[in-house]
């Protein structure tokens, strides 16, 4: 499942290679990625036909191509969900979905296997969709309000964990990226908001930065072979994971064994030395009172 710095890096690639050129066609070849657009299909590229994308722009996981009629055409990849720029002629995808022929002989290719994602008109949504007002900015946004992102957390009984995900509060931070910067601020995600010292909050935050960051300048993770970045290159982030998808591996920083818990239908990644979780206080009491040395890890 792409997660921000991935529809990141197919923002950037669709400025670098569709704006300013009009689309001269629109084929829908299956209804399901537009069904959102309620006059159906047909009305989709008859509305499309002949504007031209002036932007590409991107709150959170959802991208926007602002048109030159002050619509927009809002997007999001879903599972599997892919933007190519093809040159006309080249064969089709096994699940292209949907075809924008540009001016200048370039292709603008929707390929989604699995549809959970889709493409809608935005009408008037040229700055800001009406569907994207409830969606935070995302901790790369240059407007993210760090102060007040401090605020609600430590507002929160939530878990941080579980906070991070929250795309009202924060967006774009997904499963993998929360994991990997829980270990590396070293908090797990279980410890609750309003028990965080503002420095914790901080510390988780810039740590979401950094992994973001790093995973924009490598093209994003590909856990999903279906996965590709708007020129069909898929990211290699998944080599530097620290703990997601590590179970049983060596912690880099202490050498414990990362450990799976489930969470929300999914998985936590966390180690438990340097990420201690705030239910293991008893064991660690148990230890103290033992005199034992052994690491609580049950
Ligand atoms: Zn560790």
């Amino acid at each position: 499942m792409p997660e921000l710095p991935e529809v990141e890096v197919v923002r950037r690639g669709l400025e670098g290679h569709v704006l300013d050129r009009r689309i001269e066609a629109v084929e829908v070849l299956h209804p399901r990625p537009v069904r959102r657009h309620l006059p159906g299909p047909a009305d989709f590229a008859a509305v499309l036909t002949g504007r031209t994308f002036t932007a590409a722009r991107r709150r959170g996981k959802y991208l926007w191509l602002p048109l030159d009629s002050g619509d927009a055409m809002l997007g999001h990849l879903g599972m599997s969900g892919q933007m190519l720029v093809q040159s006309r002629g080249a064969a089709d995808e096994r699940h292209l979905r949907v075809r924008f022929a540009l001016a200048g002989g370039t292709e603008l290719r929707f390929v989604d296997q699995r549809m959970f994602g889709g493409l809608s008109l935005a009408p008037g949504g040229a700055e800001l969709p009406a569907e994207l007002l409830h969606i935070a900015r995302d901790p790369l946004d240059p407007e993210f309000d760090d102060a007040e992102f401090v605020r609600r957390v430590r507002r929160s009984a939530s878990g941080i964990k579980r906070i991070l995900l929250n795309q009202s509060v924060i967006s774009g931070v997904g499963n993998i990226y929360a994991d990997e910067a829980l270990w590396l601020a070293r908090l797990h995600g279980d410890r609750r908001g309003d028990r965080l010292r503002v420095a914790d909050v901080e510390l988780v935050l810039a740590a979401a930065r950094q992994v973001m960051t790093a995973a924009l300048g490598q093209g994003g993770t590909s856990f999903d072979a279906l996965y590709v970045n708007v020129n069909g290159e898929s990211g290699y982030f998944d080599r530097s994971l620290e703990v997601y998808g590590q179970e049983g591996e060596p912690c880099s920083r202490c050498g414990t064994a990362v450990r799976r818990t489930s969470f929300m239908n999914r998985s936590s990644f966390f180690c438990p030395t340097c990420q201690p979780p705030p239910w293991g206080s008893t064991q660690r009491a148990t230890v103290r009172r033992t005199g034992t040395n052994v690491p609580a890890t049950r």
